[in-house]
């Protein structure tokens, strides 16, 4: 299956826990003041690849503890996405996932997709970046206004449940 994205990191430290795959998908419609990605908001720039080829990239190094979805907005693409979120947990990797929405709106879209992904996410880091709310201190966020939610526990209590 097809995406679009702007580019990956193999080794990256800095989106999750461990040494994880970042894939930064193309196209988003948040333009947040000061974003750090400007060049991934085009929905038309960037590459075509395929859910085939980044779990071959993912599978390539053993050392990888999962992958982050980050952007640009993985929930324009939530499909692929979801697939190659599912491969990776099938292989025992856990996957992290930036979005400019908050949970609360992703649930509202009510799209089977959008769903799909969601329940193939472990961490959710929601919420644009809000310039006003920068932070610089905070560990795999940008704004304060962000959160890390623990997506399975999440839906098991009905309510957020924050990841430690
Ligand atoms: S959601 Fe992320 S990629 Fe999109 S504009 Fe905001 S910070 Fe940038």
């Amino acid at each position: 299956m097809k995406l679009r994205i702007a580019g990956t990191v193999g080794d990256s430290i800095v989106d999750g826990p461990g040494l994880r795959l970042t894939i930064f998908v193309q196209g988003c419609p948040h333009h947040c003041p000061g974003c750090h990605n400007p060049h991934t908001h085009d929905f038309e720039g960037g590459r075509d690849t395929t859910v085939e080829e980044l779990f071959a990239a993912y599978c390539e190094n053993p050392l990888l503890r999962g992958v982050t979805l980050s952007g640009g907005e993985p929930f324009c693409q939530p499909a692929p996405l979801a697939q190659l979120a599912h491969l990776v947990h099938a292989h025992g990797g856990d996957v992290f996932c930036y979005t400019g929405y908050t949970y609360e709106q992703l649930c509202e879209k009510q799209d089977p997709a959008v769903d799909a992904l969601l329940g193939e996410i472990d961490v959710l880091i929601d919420g644009p970046f809000l310039l006003e709310e920068r932070d610089l201190t905070l560990r795999f966020r940008g704004s304060a206004n962000q959160r890390m939610i623990d997506i399975p526990r999440t839906r098991e209590a009905g309510e957020i449940v924050l990841w430690e």
